[in-house]
Parts: structure tokens; C-alpha cells; sequence
């Protein structure tokens, strides 16, 4: 299972209608109409210089993110996955993932991406109130996402949609509330992110300046604690930090990454690890829209860096990962990556402090405990 990740084609399409005072994604707003058709000819020529380094592969999952793929026309849609289809071997029951904004001018377009052939829709809901909704800088209102997760839920046989909490003010009986809301409309997945401030957004501004006070530790801590409850409660529970799925309804395009499978990217700022001559390489593509569009027109591809990993950087990286998920990671698999096994001393200490469990003989995870420090965790188990 956890040694034969798949093989996932990740498609970035970088604009949004307006930047969110939070994100530090690859998101552009252009006052001027996009032109559609050339960035999917983009998209398929920078495939096609991908397929000639991965050779003929079977694809596990598609994945169109961003900034706002539900701004993408279905026949932008329809043309990228047919060249997704024209590079690799796509089988017929693939998960195909679209990201979407709950607008109801988005929510239109819902029949023409499943005629496409998306068949799981993944909405940036973010909250069920529109105090917090204004505060978070998006456009919908909660009505308008209630009535997108119910299109959506006729239209696509998988839907997931995502939740910012752990926002300023919001006490735990306020989440639970919202949270059970949010569960009485979700159909098999949940994503539920803690909202953090990152460098270079309007937040990180706000914050620096005290017009923005975030919960402390304490109570960041309770409210992740309630949320695996009221999840697991509900028959959601976690299969990674922030990600909630009945059984077997998990995005398997995520787990290509936590599993360490492979993944091409394609557009811009996209980011891919696959296997080349027998080494996992990365590539970074171009992030500003335009300048990744005349590379591609000009040499079949946007990216600009890259490197191929050693055996050591292979090791964390698959640490990093893996721990995120409930099921841990292979020790095995570590060590052969790595050439030597975790330290018995080390994983012995963490597991006294709670933070890491064994899973059987042959698995390591992190607890709920560990999964709130995973990056202390992750760095005191590669030292
Ligand atoms: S819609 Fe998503 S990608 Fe676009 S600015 Fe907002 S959070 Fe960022």
C-alpha cells in the first residue's frame, strides 16, 4: 500500500476573482478576460514535455487546483483532461478533483465540468456564518453555499468541502455548532483547516499591527481536539490532520502525496515529484500566470528549478509526509530510503511524551498529541 503511492497529474489554474486577506497560494486576479484556450494549448504542451519524462505511466487521480478552477469554461476543463487522457493511460473509474467556489455563478457550471468528466467536487466553503465569511474576504454568502453544496451534491457522486476554523473570537461552542452543521450537509469528505497567518498576506499585516488576535496555543490545541471527536463522532473521522472522510472516500489525490507517491505538475507555480532514470526529482514551474505561458510557447514547459533528491532529503521528506496520516508511515520503507532505520532511542523518548504511537510491528504514527507538533516531531525523529 504505502510503497506504491500512484502516479497523480496535479493542474494549476492560478486566477481568482479577489485575493483572500489569508492566502499565500499561487492566486492572481486579472481584470482583463483570460484567454482560456490558449492556456489549455499551454497545458498541453507542457504535458507533453512531462510525458516524455515519466514515460507511458497510469494515472491514479486528477486534481484541478488553485486559485479558482471553477472560473475555468467546461470546455477548458473538457481540454485538459483529454490531454491528460492523449499523455498517460487515465483508467475509467480515475478520481478526477475539481476545486470550486461556492458562487452561484460557479455553481452553474457544475453539469458541464461533470460532463466533462469531473466526478468530485471539492467547495472553498470556509464557514456557515456571514460575519466570518466577510471577515475571511470571500464573495459567497452562506446561502449561496448551501445551495452550491446541494447542486453539487446532485451533480457529482463525490463532494468534499472545506471549513477555516480556529478563527479569531470563535469559541468551541461556536465551532461545534457549525461544525455539526457542516456535517448535517457533507456527503463522504471534509477538509478542516486551522486558519494560520502566513508572511506577505493582508492577515499577516493585520496581525503584525494587533488588528487581528489569533486563538492561543490552549485553545488552538481544544479546538483540534473537538474536531477529531465531533468527526470521528459522526462517522468523519481523520485520516490526516486536517482531512475527515467516511471509510474508503478518502481524495486519493491526497494520498499521493502523504503516501509519497509520484505527481506531475502542470501550470503555473505547480510543483512535481516523480521518478526520472530511477531518482525522485522535484520540478518548480514558473508562478506568474503570463511569464509560465510564454516559456511554455517558447520551450514546451514553465519549469524554472528542479533538483534530484538524495537518498537523505527522500527520507524526510517521506517523514514529513507520512506522519501526517493516521495510518503513519512504513518503517521499512523508511530505511530503505534513508539506508538506516529511525532511532530506537529517539522514537523511544517520543513515544514516552506521547507524541508518536507503533502501529503493529512494522508502522509508526503520530497521536493526536503529536499530530498539533508534527514539525517539532518530524525534525527531533530526522535529527
Ligand atoms: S479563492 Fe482560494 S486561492 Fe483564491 S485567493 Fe481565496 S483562498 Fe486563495
Amino acid at each position: 500500500m504505502a510503497e506504491d503511492g500512484g502516479f497523480g497529474v496535479y493542474v494549476h489554474w492560478p486566477f481568482c476573482a479577489a485575493k483572500c486577506p489569508y492566502c499565500d497560494f499561487n492566486s492572481h486576479v486579472r481584470h482583463q478576460p483570460v484567454d482560456q484556450p490558449r492556456f489549455a494549448a499551454a497545458f498541453n504542451l507542457e504535458m507533453a514535455s512531462m510525458r516524455q519524462r515519466t514515460g507511458p505511466r497510469t494515472v491514479t487521480s486528477i486534481f484541478l487546483g488553485g486559485g479558482t478552477p471553477s472560473l475555468m469554461e467546461p470546455g477548458t476543463v473538457g481540454a485538459v483532461l483529454d490531454a491528460v487522457a492523449k499523455h498517460w493511460t487515465v483508467p475509467r473509474d480515475i478520481e478526477v478533483t475539481l476545486e470550486a467556489n461556492p458562487s452561484s455563478v460557479e455553481a452553474e457550471r457544475f453539469r458541464g465540468y461533470r460532463a466533462a468528466g469531473v466526478n468530485r467536487v471539492s467547495l472553498g466553503v470556509q464557514a456557515l456564518n456571514d460575519p466570518d465569511l466577510r471577515f475571511l474576504g470571500r464573495l459567497h454568502n452562506v446561502e449561496e453555499a448551501l445551495t452550491a453544496i446541494r447542486l453539487a451534491r446532485e451533480t457529482f457522486p463525490r463532494l468534499s468541502f472545506d471549513l477555516i476554523y480556529a478563527r479569531p473570537g470563535q469559541t468551541p461552542e461556536a465551532w461545534e455548532t457549525e461544525l455539526n452543521e457542516a456535517i448535517d450537509h457533507a456527503v463522504d469528505h471534509l477538509s478542516l483547516y486551522q486558519l494560520t497567518i502566513e508572511e506577505g498576506t493582508r492577515f499577516h499585516a493585520l496581525h503584525a499591527a494587533g488588528k487581528i488576535v489569533m486563538p492561543d496555543l490552549d485553545l488552538a490545541a481544544e479546538l483540534y481536539e473537538l474536531t477529531q471527536e465531533v468527526t470521528a463522532a459522526r462517522g468523519l473521522p481523520a485520516y490526516e490532520i486536517s482531512n475527515h472522510a467516511r471509510p474508503g472516500a478518502e481524495s486519493r489525490h491526497n494520498l499521493t502525496y502523504w503516501r509519497y507517491g509520484e505527481y506531475v505538475g502542470v501550470g503555473p507555480g505547480a510543483h512535481g515529484r516523480f521518478i526520472e532514470h530511477g531518482r525522485r526529482i522535484v520540478t518548480v514551474a514558473e508562478k506568474v500566470p503570463e511569464t509560465w505561458l510564454n516559456l511554455v510557447e517558447a520551450r514546451g514547459h514553465g519549469v524554472v528549478d528542479g533538483e534530484v533528491l538524495n537518498r537523505t532529503e527522500e527520507a524526510d521528506e517521506f517523514l514529513l509526509m507520512g506522519l501526517r496520516l493516521v495510518e503513519g508511515i512504513d518503517l521499512d520503507r523508511y530505511e530503505r530510503l534513508s539506508g538506516s532505520g529511525l532511532s530506537p532511542e529517539r522514537m523511544s523518548i517520543l513515544q514516552q511524551e506521547g507524541l508518536i504511537a507503533p502501529v503493529g510491528n512494522s508502522r509508526l504514527r503520530a497521536t493526536p498529541a503529536g499530530m498539533v507538533v508534527l514539525n517539532a516531531v518530524v525534525a527531533d525523529l530526522a535529527r
